[in-house]
This record gives structure tokens, sequence and C-alpha cells, in this order.
């Protein structure tokens, strides 16, 4: 298979396609819209997960895990949701399957083994565990309940691409109860935070925060908080979403409290997401034609160090420095790679860490060696400087630090070039068809006039951005009066 992408300026949807494969982070499966996350891939998931896990933790929450499985009677309760969701549902009906009596050597469902009563594959989990919750929630002491749960869950989605729209997918839920709507309030708004914190951080992605509009809006919430990206095509990216439901799972659910002052209340909740999708967004935020591009603080391998030797004893000679090198970089916790195989060529390694963006590639080579000096190279900015063997691991650790900032600032300027404030309609379809990404513009508030505008565009509201200020003027389509401009884009 050739190493060479697709450029993405020729197909920016294939050029991802291609880069999830060959840098080796997923591919397709045999089972339609489920991917195979591959080992890197894994990583890099891994560690998202690492640093979102710390974070739930420091603002109190505990990890819990519940069944996979939703009986359909609990799945209904809560009607929005159940409505909302029901065309994505996987349904379990039979548990056992036997012989097929005209052909022993297939398998068919057996009819004798229909469950009493279907199971959903979660899509997400908010009946099981409110049903859950009304067992553990009698009065205020106990209360708040701060739970998140890894785990898959199952949507059925029609059209599916890697990462960014799977039928199964990974992701955390945070689950809360709390005795106020104002403390539950707080938290959805703690937890969008968390998560723009993290994802402007840690992957480098500048987010825009802000609310969703009704019909946006998750099924069976109140309001639907959500920090918004922008992906390098000029299409948006819903990074994450953070959920006030109110009192509608606790009504559905029937779990009521009793109050510091002796009164039966409904609990309020909240529930909250991110999924592997944030993957994507990874990808198509910060990655170029060579392949991807990682932030330091999310690459499985931080610095990998390449020797260019002919013969045994070069290699021998080249190995003390690197494993000399290799030492000192992990006492400064900076994962390193010393590749030595001598299965492949140092081109063809300098090409698969390019490809599978390695923050920063050292070789070494005999002309090193003699000097004291190794060769330096960024991923990010794809130059190159020699630099003293001595001070190469001081002069690594400014460069991930800068790298991290770089590409941070890097999108961040693209992404505000990317935001055009539009007055009519006419100029709306064209920002949209030339230049993409997010289009302010005033809205009358109306399901109808948004509807209209997808019919016609593609374009959604992203958000309405909780930093936006008020401004009066018209709705770019229907001319009614309007308070604020909102972010429209055509969006993954
Ligand atoms: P939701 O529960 O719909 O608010 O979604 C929670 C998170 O999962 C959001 O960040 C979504 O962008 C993400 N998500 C939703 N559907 C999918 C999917 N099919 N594949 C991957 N991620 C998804």
């Amino acid at each position: 298979m050739s190493k060479k992408l697709t450029k993405r300026s020729e197909d920016y949807s294939k050029w991802y396609n291609e880069l999830v494969v060959k840098a080796d982070l997923a591919e397709n499966s045999a089972v339609r819209g489920c991917m195979v996350i591959k080992p890197y891939g894994y990583a890099i998931w891994e560690k998202m997960q690492a640093e979102l896990d710390k974070k739930f933790k420091q603002t109190g929450h505990q990890n819990a895990y519940f069944p996979l499985f939703v009986p359909k009677s609990l799945f209904e309760a809560e009607e929005k949701n159940a409505e909302g969701f029901a065309k994505e549902c996987a349904v379990v009906t039979h548990y056992r399957l036997k012989t097929d009596p005209n052909d022993d050597a297939k398998l068919i469902v057996d009819p004798n083994a229909k469950l009493e009563e279907e199971l959903i594959v979660r899509p997400t989990s908010e009946a099981i565990i409110w049903n859950t919750y009304k067992g553990w929630i009698q009065s205020y002491r106990d209360l708040p309940i701060l739970v998140n749960q890894w785990a898959n869950v199952v949507r059925w989605e029609m059209r599916t691409r890697l990462f960014l729209r799977t039928a199964e997918f990974l992701w955390q839920e945070g689950h809360t109860a709390h005795e106020t709507r104002n403390e539950a309030l707080a938290e959805t708004e703690q937890m969008n935070n968390v998560y723009a914190d993290f994802v402007e951080n840690f992957m480098a992605i500048p987010v825009i925060k802000g609310r969703k509009t009704e019909s946006e809006r998750f099924a069976g919430a109140e309001d639907t908080y959500c920090i918004e990206a922008l992906m390098q095509d000029g299409k948006a990216l819903q990074a994450g979403t953070s959920h006030f439901l109110g009192q509608n799972f606790a009504k559905a659910f029937d779990v009521k409290f009793t109050s510091k002052e002796g009164k039966l209340d409904h609990v309020w909740a909240t529930s909250w997401g991110v999924s592997t999708r944030l993957m994507g967004a990874l990808i198509m935020t910060h990655s170029d034609d060579n392949g991807l591009v990682l932030p330091p603080n999310l690459a499985p391998i931080q610095v990998v160090i390449v020797p260019i030797y002919k013969g045994e004893e070069q290699l021998t000679q080249i190995s003390e420095v690197a494993n000399d090198l290799v030492a000192k970089f992990l006492d400064r916790g900076i994962s390193v790679k010393f590749d030595n195989r001598d299965t492949h060529r140092p081109g063809a390694k300098f090409a698969q860490y390019e490809l599978q963006g390695v923050p920063l590639r050292i070789a070494i080579g005999p002309k090193d060696l003699e000097k004291g000096t190794v060769e330096l190279a960024r991923r990010d900015t794809l130059t190159k400087q020699f630099v003293e063997k001595d001070t190469v691991v001081d002069t690594v650790a400014v460069l991930l630090k800068e790298i991290q900032k770089d590409l941070h600032q890097k999108a961040t300027q693209f992404r505000d070039e990317h935001i055009t404030e539009v007055n009519t309609f006419e100029e709306f379809k064209e920002v949209l068809e030339d230049k993409g990404g997010f289009i302010a513009a005033h809205w009358d508030g109306s399901i109808e006039t948004e509807q209209k505008i997808k019919e016609l565009t593609k374009a959604t509201i992203r958000c309405i951005p909780f930093d936006i200020k008020p401004e009066d003027g018209v709705c770019v389509y229907s001319g009614k009066p309007s308070k604020t401009r909102v972010l429209f884009a055509k969006a993954y």
C-alpha cells in the first residue's frame, strides 16, 4: 500500500479516511458502521481518557458501571428521550440460537427463546441509571450523586465515518443528581467548562462554548450546552455536550427526595459526554498532507530516535548514545522510542513517524558521533536543526511545550479567520459556499426559520455562544427582529 495520502485540497474526506487507516489509528470492521480501533489509535484515546478521568475526579466525580441493555419499559419511561433515540436503537429480541433443522451447518434464532421483554442496546444510559438512582436516593443526605461511566453505546447511524460517526462508539457519560435546579445548572456549566479546558489545553483545539437551540437539544433535556470546534475544511464539529435535564428523568422514574425542610421533591439531573469523535476532531484540526500531527500532550511517543548506520559496529556506537538519551528522556517524563529495527531503512522509519505524527524525531549518524550532535526534526513545521547531544534533552523539553502552544495558536488563528458576520441571506449562502466556517448571523428564534435555512443550505445552528454580545438586528432569513447573532455552519 502506498504511504502517500491524497492531498487535502483534492479531496478532504478521502484524505481523512486514508490518514486514519495509514497512520494505523483504526479500520472498518466486518460489522457495518463499527470500527476496529488499532493499538496506536487506542493509545491516543487512552491518553484522552486518562486526562479527562483526572479532571472528573478533581471535580468530585466517581466512576461506576451500568448494564449494556435497557429493558424497553424503562427505555420508554422518559418519552422525549425515547422518541429522540427510537430510530437509532438496536433491539435484542432473543437469547438463544439453535441448529437449523434443514442445514446443520447453520444456526438460526430459536423461536422458543424469545425474550418476554425486548432489550434495547443503550444508545445513552439515562433510563437505566435513573431507574437505579430511585433506589439510591431518599433524602437530601443522599445528594448529590456525581457519577461517571466509561462505556460503549450503540446508535444505529445510517451514514457512518471512522471515529466521527460510528454505530458503536466509546465514550464517557456523566450522570448527576442534585437537590436544586441551580446546583444542577452549575454542574452542567462546570462540565462544559471541563470539556472546553481539556480540548483547548490538552488537544490544542480551540472551541466555542454555547447553548444548543431547541431543535438541536439532547432528547429529554431542558438545555444543552456544548463546545463546538472548526475543522480545516470549514465544517464544524460538536466536540462535547453537557445537558441540564431538569426534573424530567426524576419524574419519569419517580425519584424523589426529602429536603432539609422535610418537603418531598423530584431530584434535578444533568448528563454530559464526549466520545471517540474527539479523535476525528484531533485529526482534522492539526494534520497535514503528510499525515497526522499530534499535540505532544496526546502523543503516545513524543520523541523517536532513529539510528543511521552501516554495519553492526556503527549501530553499537550509536545505540550507546541513543540508550543514554532514552534514559534521560524517561527521567524527564518524556515518552521516547529508540527504533533500532534492522528490518526497515531510515527513510521508511522517517516516513512512518511522519505519517503517525510523532512530534519530534532525532536522527543519529556516524558524523553526529564525531561531532557530538544529533539531528532534531519537528513534525508540525517539518523543520530540522542540529543540536549538541548534551543539550538535546533540554531542547526537546522546551520544544514539546512550544509545539503544544503553536498548534493551539495556529488552529485558533484559522478558526478566528473563519468566523464571518453576515447580514443578508445572499451573503450567508456565498460565505458558506466559498469560505465555509462559522457564520455569525441574526436569527428570529423560530424552529421554522432554522429548519428552512437547514433545508436550503445544509447549515445548522451550532450554538448560541455564551460570550456573544446582545445586538439588535433582523433575521437573515425572515427579516424579523433578533436580539443576538448565533453561529451557523455545516457540520460533521
Ligand atoms: P449526546 O449524548 O448526543 O449529547 O452525545 C454525546 C457526545 O457523543 C457528543 O460529543 C457527540 O458529538 C458524540 N456522538 C454522538 N453520536 C456519535 C456517534 N455516532 N459517533 C461518535 N460520537 C458521537
